[in-house]
Order: C-alpha cells, then sequence, then structure tokens
C-alpha cells in the first residue's frame, strides 16, 4: 500500500456497526494487512467523562457534550490517528465526527454547523464511511435483546429517529449507505466488497 486508508463506521445504536467493524478488522488482518482497530470516545481522560455523561439520567447539555467530545478526538488524532495514517495504516474506527452531527444534532444543535465545527479543527478526513442504516425500532429490539440491562439515555426510539435522519442528511460522496435489516453475513459482503477495492487503489 502506497497511501494509509482511513474507514469509519457509523450508525445508531443496536444498528450493528460494531459487529460490522469487528468483522472488517478481522478480514484486514487476515489479509496481511496493517490495520488499527480505533474507537470514539475512546478510552482516554475526556472519552471516559462522556461516556460517564452519557449513563446519567440528566444529560450535560448538547454544547457541553459536543465541547468533551472534541477534547477527545483532539486527543485521539494527535496520539492514534495521525501517527498511524504517517506509518500507512489502515484506519478501522467505530464512530467519529459524523455521529456528534447526528447525536448531538438530535439534541438540539445544528448538524452542518457540528460539520463545521469539526472541520476546523483539521481532524484527519475518513476516505469511507460505511453507514449502517437500520430503523430504531429493529436496532432497539437488538439493543435490548443484550443481556446487560444498561440502557443508555440515547437509546431511546423516539430520538435515534432524528439522529438516523440526521446521518442521512450529511451523507456525503464518501457514505456507503448500507442496508443493516440483512443478516450479518449479508451486509459484510457488501462491506467487504467495497473494501477490497478500495485497497486495491491504495
Ligand atoms: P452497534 O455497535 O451499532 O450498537 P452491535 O454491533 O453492537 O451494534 O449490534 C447490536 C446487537 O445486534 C448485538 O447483540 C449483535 O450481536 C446484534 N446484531 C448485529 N448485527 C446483526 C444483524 N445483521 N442481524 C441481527 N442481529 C445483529
Amino acid at each position: 500500500m502506497k497511501r494509509p486508508l482511513f474507514i469509519v463506521f457509523e450508525g445508531i445504536d443496536g444498528s450493528g456497526k460494531s459487529t460490522q467493524c469487528d468483522l472488517l478488522f478481522r478480514h484486514a488482518v487476515s489479509l496481511g494487512l496493517p490495520a488499527v482497530r480505533l474507537v470514539e470516545p475512546t478510552d482516554g481522560r475526556w472519552g471516559r467523562k462522556i461516556r460517564a455523561m452519557l449513563r446519567e439520567k440528566e444529560m450535560a447539555p448538547a454544547e457541553e457534550q459536543m465541547r468533551l467530545f472534541i477534547l477527545d478526538r483532539r486527543e485521539d488524532a494527535e496520539q492514534h490517528i495521525i501517527p498511524a495514517l504517517k506509518k500507512n495504516r489502515i484506519i478501522i474506527m467505530d464512530r467519529y465526527y459524523f455521529s456528534n452531527a447526528a447525536y448531538q444534532g438530535a439534541a438540539g444543535m445544528s448538524p452542518e454547523g457540528i460539520i463545521a465545527e469539526n472541520r476546523k479543527m483539521n481532524f484527519p478526513e475518513p476516505d469511507r464511511v460505511y453507514f449502517v442504516d437500520l430503523p430504531p425500532d429493529r436496532a432497539m429490539e437488538r439493543v435490548t435483546a443484550r443481556s446487560d440491562g444498561d440502557r443508555e439515555v440515547f437509546e431511546k426510539e423516539h430520538f435515534l429517529q432524528k439522529v438516523r435522519e440526521n446521518f442521512l442528511s450529511i451523507a456525503d460522496e464518501r457514505f456507503l449507505v448500507i442496508d443493516g435489516t440483512g443478516s450479518v453475513d449479508q451486509i459484510f459482503d457488501e462491506i467487504k466488497n467495497d473494501f477490497d477495492k478500495l485497497v486495491i487503489s491504495c
């Protein structure tokens, strides 16, 4: 590979994006490609603060949430994303700033304004965004079937509907919108086909 590849997975909670992100990471490793798997919010100091905030009943205002996400992303970019890109690695990442546009957008901020704020920070831009699209009622069914019982405030159907609409409204030419209603294997086939082509072009 002559240049790095930056892949992002997006979707509402329960859409199946983490499952697909793991599969793609394993696929890349099995091909002998130098892949790195990242996730936002991170496990760093700001990311931990964000996770704690998301578990609270009374969440901080969207602007305060955004401030923490930007701090977390700045650290992530400096410590993980930029170094990996400099080494020509393939980054396979679970959530990026599009999630802010969709979620904090659903909490009252402007999705386009959030995109502009992130662009101003000069964070690295992904080559491809796999948006796993699933109606919120289906996603909620999957999440409620999880055994942890720890439903975060975010996981509410009407809210997720707004989040889904925001994702679709900000989708640009880098987005591949994938029907998330299929089986894990069907969805992964579509992602793998696209990914393999991207790798060849690198
Ligand atoms: P997300 O990261 O979008 O919140 P996950 O990948 O964690 O979603 O998947 C949520 C739940 O749905 C998990 O229990 C997972 O095993 C299950 N799941 C994922 N993809 C599918 C699919 N295509 N069909 C049925 N269940 C799925």
